[in-house]
């Protein structure tokens, strides 16, 4: 029987957000150039920016069915994505 879990692990946030793809409902964006309406089923890169894709997130739950269309890429949880890179953010901002 196998199931997911979430496991955590050190990441380079920058390499993350120049080559991360970003599941909504049906189609996915592209995370360095906010490009949207990605087949996110078979594209490897960016046909806007040419991102290639390491990493994929969603806004939905259906992680199982993503991760099965896509066990090349490393799948990340959009939520913990959004707080590191949020934070970094904050830090760039009041350290300028
Ligand atoms: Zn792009």
């Amino acid at each position: 029987m196998s199931d997911l879990v979430r496991v955590w692990k050190e990441v380079d946030i920058a390499d993350i957000a120049k080559s991360l793809l970003i599941i909504g409902l049906s189609t996915g964006d592209c995370s360095n150039c906010r490009e949207l309406g990605i087949d996110y089923s078979s594209a490897k890169a960016c046909p806007k920016c040419g991102a290639v894709f390491k990493y994929i997130a969603s806004r939905s739950k259906e992680i199982k069915k993503i991760k099965n269309k896509r066990p090349d890429l490393i799948f990340i949880d959009l939520e913990d994505y959004k707080k590191v890179s949020g934070s970094i953010k904050a830090k760039d901002f009041f350290s300028a």
